[in-house]
């Protein structure tokens, strides 16, 4: 539909068709509000297609409101209004009903049965369409016009619209290319709202190791990850790491690089792969060496595969040293010690973290003590709501942050129709 047709004033006028707008747009039509729902890209939700590796981690079947509120530090307390009033349980239940399947994985994440975000993102348009939403796409907020404290209209490029209430929905700075841009922010900020820096947040790290290009690709499960600094393990994580071109992602470095991004800024951070957690030295040691005397003929690099992934050891055996045509009863006691070193403590340098451009999410962003916790309503602007990742919350992996926007989505989307 084209923006300059439309003259009709709304209940309420929501900017970003994310997951955030999207979930507020059908509550708010739900409750029987007229609704706008606003989208500068062709179609809503790009960056909700990309979402888990495109399989989009939905939610998180932690359903106990503490320990999920608990996963986004102090400022989750904020949440508990919204996720007791729709939770992990009544985002699972809303897609059931409306037919989507859902599956739950590793660490409680909860995906489509489909394994496909393609699908969640078609579900939500087919909703909103039958909920009689007006969703306008190619179409750019420019400015909101506000006067003594309460919002007029929005203006864009060829027209203005009118509604009685406004929601921001438009996310926060990272992935830009898909229309997160850090507009809502600029726009809050000019209305008087503070914003809480913005950093970007879930980064894979860079290594200053060169010879990690040659495991681009190489993913690692069921490894330990620890950060040391000044000899001390400050954090660590278990779970999947993949090698990229540069360094490390994966959830369980995106997850590890909020407590690196601060070691980092006092001083040097080295990061330790344990390959095998579940053996401890000696009880390594020995596989290695029923290994060495079960193939006692057999050149060291053809035993490995037994241990390690194959495009781990030609590093390995060049880190410790070893000939890899080596013969397996020739391979010296110290030779066997720093390859088991070398499994247990898998040693890089972290160089730093990559920025807007491949984080996973925004940390800071709108206050939260200007926001009320139980509408979602601004504090400073009286007609004006938020709801998504714009607001001052960024969760770890495991589908925590989308569920944010299901749940500060609904209530705003509620708020703002009843309101
Ligand atoms: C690669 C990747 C994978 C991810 N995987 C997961 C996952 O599996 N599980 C999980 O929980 N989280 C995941 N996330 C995080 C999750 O995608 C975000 O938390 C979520 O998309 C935020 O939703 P939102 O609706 O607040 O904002 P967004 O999804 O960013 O949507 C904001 C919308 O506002 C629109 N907009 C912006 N400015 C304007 C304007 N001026 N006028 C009109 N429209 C505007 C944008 O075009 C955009 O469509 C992932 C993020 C990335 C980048």
């Amino acid at each position: 539909m084209n923006a300059a047709t439309q003259k009709d004033r709304y209940d309420l006028a929501i900017i970003g068709a994310g997951p955030a707008g999207m979930m507020a747009a059908l509550r708010a039509a739900e409750c029987g509000a007229k609704v706008v729902l606003i989208e500068k890209n062709r179609m809503p939700g790009t960056k909700l297609l990309m979402t888990g590796k495109e399989r989009c981690n939905i939610t998180n079947a932690e359903t106990d409101i503490r320990a999920f509120a608990a996963c986004f530090g102090s400022n989750g307390r904020f949440l508990y209004n919204a996720l007791y009033h729709f939770g992990v349980k009544e985002t699972i239940d809303l897609f059931h009903r409306s037919g989507l399947k859902t599956k739950t994985e590793r660490g409680g994440r909860v995906f489509p049965e489909s394994d496909s975000a393609k699908d969640v993102r078609d579900l939500f348009l087919r909703l909103i369409k039958k909920a009689g939403v007006t969703l306008l796409t190619g179409c750019s907020i420019k400015k909101l016009s506000a006067h003594q404290g309460v919002i007029e209209k929005v203006i864009l490029e060829d027209t203005e619209i009118k509604a009685r209430n406004y929601l921001i929905c438009t996310g926060g700075l990272s992935y830009p290319g898909t229309g997160s841009t850090g507009d809502g922010y600029r726009w809050a900020g000019q209305m008087g709202h503070r914003i809480v820096p913005t950093r970007p947040a879930l980064t894979p790290i860079t290594v200053e190791e060169k010879w990690v290009r040659e495991l681009e690709g190489l993913s690692l499960k069921n490894v330990r990850v620890s950060i040391f600094q000044d000899n001390k393990k400050q954090d660590e994580r278990f779970g999947e790491a993949l090698f990229t071109g540069n360094g490390l992602s994966g959830p369980i470095i995106l997850d590890i690089s909020k407590s690196t991004g601060k070691l980092l800024a006092a001083g040097r951070a080295d990061l330790f792969i344990d390959l095998k957690p579940a053996l401890d030295v000696s009880v390594l040691d020995k596989r290695i060496l029923r290994d060495l005397e079960a193939h006692h003929n057999k050149s060291i690099k053809n035993i490995l595969p037994d241990l390690l992934p194959q495009k781990l050891i030609p590093v390995i055996l060049e880190l410790a040293k070893i000939d890899p045509e080596k013969k397996a009863n020739s391979v010296t006691k110290d030779e066997r010690k720093r390859l088991r070193t070398l499994l247990k403590e898998f040693r890089l340098t972290v160089k730093g973290l990559l920025g807007f451009e491949k984080a996973i999410i925004t940390a800071g962003g709108i206050d939260l003590k200007e926001v009320d916790p139980r509408t979602m309503r601004s504090k400073m602007i009286r007609n004006l709501y938020f709801a998504g990742e714009i607001l001052d919350l960024d969760g770890p992996t495991g589908g925590y942050n989308l569920q944010v926007c299901w749940s500060t989505g609904y209530l705003a989307g509620e708020s703002a129709a009843r309101d």
